[in-house]
């Protein structure tokens, strides 16, 4: 279960429909696999409902109640059968259009232990990537120059804040002052869906490499 949960004001913005797509998908697949963010994202929803429950209900217009009433006499439509059972280590369903199933995404290698797949509505100013980086590898310090989001599909990482595992969701910032290293667990590649809003800036000169070669 996730430890790491996007920012309050992030799902609120999530539940009035106020994300872009990319930072949309995002929340979307750690709702997926996060019970405590769907429970809060209900409640949002609940409380937006009564909100408007309390607006003056505008006269229906004419001739609406008999087609209301015509309606219920209809047997109900069909409902839409759920979505299947998900692999316990795949892309959910939300990301997964977009990228289609982890085994058979084409990742292009940027430095060695980093490859990466730039999802369809990524742009310059707005990079949206997975990014899969190998076991035990240590990223170099940076600082970031604009805000970060990156949410964990597979493996784990360690940083300043903890530990970071599928379904957390990592969130930094310009206006951090310690230099942000990442260390990846051993075992299997660690797999993050990233949403920048600018580029990281390092802070070593093997930083600087790996910053220019990662294009991010
Ligand atoms: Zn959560």
């Amino acid at each position: 279960m996730a430890n790491h949960h996007p920012p309050h004001d992030i799902l609120t913005a999530y539940t009035a429909g106020g994300l872009d797509e990319a930072e949309d998908v995002l929340v979307a697949t750690h709702l997926t696999l996060c019970p405590a963010c769907r429970a809060e994202c209900a409640d949002l929803e609940a409380l937006g409902g009564a909100l408007l429950a309390g607006i003056p209900p505008e006269p229906p217009p004419p001739g609406s109640l008999e087609a209301l009433l015509e309606r219920l006499d209809q047997p109900p439509p069909p409902q839409p059968s759920p979505p299947p059972a998900e692999g316990p280590l795949d892309i959910p369903l939300p990301l997964r259009r977009f990228t289609g199933p982890l085994s058979r995404i084409e990742f292009r290698t940027v430095v060695p232990g980093i490859r990466r797949f730039d999802l369809p509505m990524s742009r310059l100013d707005r990079p949206v990537a997975l990014v899969s980086m190998r076991p035990g590898l240590t990223i170099p310090p940076h600082h970031h120059a604009a805000s970060e989001r990156g949410l964990i599909l597979a493996g784990g990482f360690t940083d300043e804040v903890g530990h970071f595992v599928r379904g957390d969701v990592c969130v930094r910032g310009p206006d951090e002052e310690e230099p942000h290293q990442q260390k990846i667990d051993d075992g299997e590649d660690c797999v993050v869906l990233m949403v920048d809003d600018g580029p990281k800036i390092p802070t070593t000169v093997v930083g600087k490499v790996v910053n220019f070669l990662f294009g991010m």
